[in-house]
């Protein structure tokens, strides 16, 4: 869930550390901290953001060419200064960062205390440092970088749980060791200089290339070398693959948040996840990733989409859409559901396991479940070198480019456009023909233009967001294709305003939310020109008939909306299964100013964090 970032060079250090955790800080916000060796260890740490720790060091100033640094997001242990990452061995020499999860740190730190061990903090990362510092003092011998990882080794047979961890020891300055199981590690391969890092945007502009850990890799960085093995001390086969970002793709250029600059990268980021994907002469998609042939794709009998928070909404919409163009049956499971719910599932039933950054553990969990049970797990995913892409049997890349706000928001579109080709190449093995397919492929390609169209119309969003900015709570309702959307606009509203927000299927309103209503709680309507365009307009007439104002999102030209809604606003028309595509679109710039009027950080929202590492 954390960010780290550890260096190993001839520059120096603290700079490259702190700009590496300015770009991870999405990942965890509460406490960063970092160690850095010139003979001895020096450790500056501190609660809240890096911008405290940059002023800090500020004070302070470290200098050295090797070092370890961290962003928290704690799950034990409060946010204090106490608790920020680096933590320390008995002897005060070995330095740890960790992201994720010591289980069975109680056991350990018992025993450790009852060997006359001292802690200084209340978290599980600590008695690992203390565990590692353990071994290295009872291998003995002399000080060196095969001592320290074998001490690293020898810890981490005794945990359970997951870890992502950077390591480094006074005694061997020319080592950093990283390992991990079960959350992100990426070894940065540079000129005289090597990375650990959890994400890789840490390091682009610095590391060319980068080899994407596995679980259980054991690395080890000199300045100019190193060397990957298994926790066993075994060889690991590994894979160096070119780092494809580029700095602006990291940072914010003219945007003022990342969540902005996502929302208006979608025109861009839906072209990437549809090109080369259509073909033309077989008016279908391909969807080459899969693996599989024209016989299996027809033997599928049923589709579970599993994902988390807007993955699992991205996936409803996919549920309407397949079940339209391919008439497959299609459900909806929560990741944190399916892994431990046991569902009942024919051998025919293919596994769709969603998630941005492919490392979401309860996403990975389930896919781990479905396969454990023979069944066919493939992957949506963004993150190419993630767990999930690794691990699954196939699935197809998203292709949106890095997406740093914390709220997710071209990853759902890219999640829905996926869906939505796996719907036309299923529908076209089964029931659609040429011609339909052709219909569809041409309306696809055109909805990258029509998010630019509702894009200009930002100005006009935000005044309507500041409008009613002083809401108490929102209802997000909308039918069909649609009813997910609304869910979605809740949930944004949610995660970076934190005002209250439901969404709902526009007609479950009178079964009980209605009851909500009130001119402090405005209605946001997702109504475009379809199939149920008359029965949100009811809808829309029974929240006005009790006095609660009505923000509605319709089909330009449909003007009965006017009538009724307090405030429009409209996109281009396009089919039903294509609408949720272009609807999300003015509700994801409606929370972003929204929240930016209420003076929220946006792109780091309280309690949240980006790609959610631990159960
Ligand atoms: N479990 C550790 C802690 O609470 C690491 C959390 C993280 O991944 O940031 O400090």
């Amino acid at each position: 869930m954390c960010g780290i970032i550890g260096y190993i060079g001839k520059s120096e250090a603290a700079p490259i550390l702190l700009e590496g955790l300015r770009r991870l800080e999405y990942r965890g916000y509460d406490s960063a901290g970092l160690a850095i060796l010139n003979g001895t260890l020096s450790v500056r740490k501190c609660k809240g953001r890096i911008a405290n720790l940059t002023d800090l060091i500020g004070r302070e100033p470290i200098h050295g060419d090797v070092g370890i640094s961290h962003t928290r997001w704690a799950t034990h242990g409060g946010v204090t200064d106490e608790n920020a990452h680096p933590h320390f061995d008995e002897s005060g020499k070995l330095a740890l960062v960790h992201n994720g999860v010591i289980e069975n740190y109680q056991t350990l730190k018992e025993q450790l205390l009852s060997e006359g061990h001292h802690f200084k903090s209340q978290t599980d990362t600590e008695v690992l440092a203390h565990l590692i510092g353990k071994h290295f003092e009872a291998l003995g011998g002399e000080a060196s970088g095969p001592r320290l990882v074998e001490a690293v080794r020898a810890a981490l047979k005794e945990v359970t749980g997951t870890y992502g961890i950077a390591v480094m020891h006074e005694a061997v300055p020319e080592t950093l060791v990283g390992a991990r199981r079960g959350s992100p590690l990426v070894l940065g391969i540079g000129k005289g200089e090597n990375f650990l890092a959890s994400d890789v945007s840490a390091i682009v502009g610095h590391a060319r290339e980068a080899v994407y850990l596995r679980d259980y890799d054991v690395v080890t960085l000199g300045r100019d070398d190193f060397e990957i093995t298994t926790l066993d001390g075994g060889v690991s086969g590994f894979k160096v693959s070119k780092v494809e970002f580029s700095e602006d793709d990291v940072n914010k250029g003219a945007f003022p948040h990342f969540m902005l600059k996502e929302i208006f990268e979608q025109p861009e980021s839906l072209q990437n996840a549809i090109r080369g994907r259509l073909s033309v002469e077989e008016s279908t998609a391909k969807l080459g990733g899969l693996n599989m042939t024209p016989q299996q794709l027809r033997d599928i009998e049923r589709i579970v989409l599993t994902g988390c928070g807007t993955a699992c909404h991205a996936a409803m919409v996919g549920e309407y859409v397949i079940e339209t163009l391919a008439h497959v049956p299609t459900e909806v499971e929560f990741a944190s559901e399916f892994r431990y719910r046991n569902m009942p599932m024919n051998k025919d039933t293919v596994v769709f396991a969603i998630s941005q950054s492919g490392e979401t553990a309860d996403t990975l969990a389930a896919l781990r479940e479905s396969q454990r049970k023979g069944h066919r797990t493939l992957g949506i995913c963004n993150n190419v070198a993630s767990t999930i892409a690794r691990e699954s049997d196939g699935g197809v890349y998203m292709h949106a480019g890095p997406e740093i706000g914390v709220a997710a928001t071209k990853s759902f579109t890219s999640q829905v456009a996926v869906l939505t080709l796996l719907g036309l190449l299923l529908g076209r093995i089964r029931h659609l023909s040429t011609s339909d397919g052709i219909r569809i492929m041409e309306e696809m390609k055109a909805i990258p233009e029509k998010v630019r169209e509702i894009l200009k119309q930002n100005d006009r969003i935000k005044e309507i967001a500041h409008k009613y900015a002083y809401a108490k709570a929102m209802m997000f309702l909308g039918r069909q294709f649609n009813y997910p959307v609304a869910m979605e606009g809740a949930l944004k509203m949610k995660e970076i305003s934190y005002l209250h927000a439901e969404g709902h299927p526009s007609a479950e309103l009178k079964h009980g939310v209605i009851a909500l209503i009130s001119p402090e709680v405005p209605s946001v309507f997702i109504a475009p020109d379809d199939s149920v365009y008359d029965k949100n307009i009811s809808n829309i007439e029974e929240v006005k008939a009790r006095k609660g104002p009505v923000i509605a999102i319709g089909t330009e030209g449909s003007s009965k909306l006017e009538k009724v809604a307090d405030d429009v606003i409209y996109i281009p028309r396009c089919p039903d299964y294509l609408s949720p595509l272009l609807t999300v679109i003015p509700l994801q710039l409606f929370a972003y100013h929204l929240a930016v009027k209420l003076g929220c950080d946006v792109d780091k929202p309280r309690n949240l964090a980006k790609s959610v590492t631990v159960e």
